[in-house]
């Protein structure tokens, strides 16, 4: 049986591998889908302590990960299905049928982002014009104009990020202020490539002979007026759900998907099972406090772990 299991590798996970393989508990961590997390779509990270001049995500997550493995943290490319718990022991049931037993677990699994759900949206998803990350695809998009969806910091970020490449970025939101920072904000107000569409709500993606996306189609919330722009790239930035499925049943889950915890934020009403990161976080959803809450789960399953080893 495996002394601690924690699953998701991103700025949480791994922060929980880095706190519990320096305590000696040898780690064994499940990567997932998305090895590295929701930062490794990220180009600049500004706000992480430490960089002045800032850090790209991919390496960011690269040495975190290095960081876990010098102290002997073990990873393998697993995505959990199930979680079942039976007094002590937590039972992994894994995509593909494997299962893996364990004393004390960690869920770090993280967020996907959302999506729109209308028409089209799944028809152009992935190469053809329609896509989640502009850190990814953003450079297929040279010369075109874009359409990004959002008015949050993720939205004020792909819209920034892709004025390198394209000649206009239409930003679709479906009120009239934004919700980012003001910091954001105001970088995007004011680049001159940035053009915003207010209340605007999105209603149809457009395809052309070729296969991939022309135009977006927007109803005006004010007037009910539906509006077409055409573009060749549409970014999708309206926020992200929680990695909980597996955990349902199991554990509490808010209205909107998040593990409920118990007073201190990474403790939840299973003995053993501790979380951390944006999949139980609403709220803060920061690299930052995403590697807090890992420190502090590996800590408290140290201390667990601890504590049943001497009542054994
Ligand atoms: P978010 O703050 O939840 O914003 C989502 C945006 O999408 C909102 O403007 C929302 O509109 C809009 N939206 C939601 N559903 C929609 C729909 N069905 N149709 C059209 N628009 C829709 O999500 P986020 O921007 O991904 O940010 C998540 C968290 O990460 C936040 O805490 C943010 O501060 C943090 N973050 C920080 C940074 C940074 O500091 N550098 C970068 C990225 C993210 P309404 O405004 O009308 O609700």
């Amino acid at each position: 049986m495996e002394t601690l299991v924690i699953l998701g590798s991103g700025c949480a996970g791994l922060t929980a591998a880095i706190y519990a393989a320096r305590a000696g508990l040898r780690p064994l961590v499940f990567e997932g889908a998305q090895p590295g997390g929701q930062l490794t779509t990220t180009t600049d990270v500004e706000n992480f302590p430490g960089f002045p001049d800032g850090v790209d995500g991919y390496t960011l997550t690269e040495n975190m990960r290095r960081q876990a493995i010098r102290f002997g943290a073990r990873f393998e490319s697993e995505h959990i299905e199930r979680l079942a718990v039976q007094g002590e022991k937590k039972c992994l049931h894994m995509e593909g049928g494997a299962e893996v037993e364990a004393r004390a677990v960690i869920i770090a699994t993280g967020a996907a982002p959302r999506l729109l759900g209308i028409s089209g949206e799944r028809d152009f998803f992935g190469g053809n014009g329609v896509t989640t990350c502009a850190t990814c695809d953003g450079a297929f998009y040279r010369g075109m104009e874009v359409v990004v969806v959002g008015g949050g910091d993720s939205a004020c970020e792909e819209a920034l990020f892709l004025t390198r490449f394209a000649t206009r970025v239409w930003l679709v939101h479906r009120r009239d202020t934004l919700r980012a920072s003001s910091v954001l904000s105001d970088r995007v107000l004011a680049h001159e490539k940035i053009t915003p569409l207010w209340n605007r709500v999105p209603v149809e993606i457009l395809g052309g002979e070729d296969g991939t996306v022309c135009a977006i189609v927007c109803r005006d919330t004010q007037t009910g007026v539906v509006v077409k722009t055409p573009c060749k790239g549409i970014f999708i930035a309206i926020g992200h759900t929680p990695n909980t499925a597996p955990f349902a049943g199991i554990l509490p889950l808010d209205a909107a998907g998040y593990i409920e915890t118990l007073d201190n934020g990474v403790r939840t009403v299973v003995e053993g099972v501790f979380v951390a990161g944006d999949c139980a976080d609403p709220v803060y959803r920061q690299a930052i406090s995403a590697a807090g809450m890992g420190c502090r789960a590996a800590m408290e399953a140290e201390r667990w772990l601890g504590k049943i080893a001497v009542t054994q």
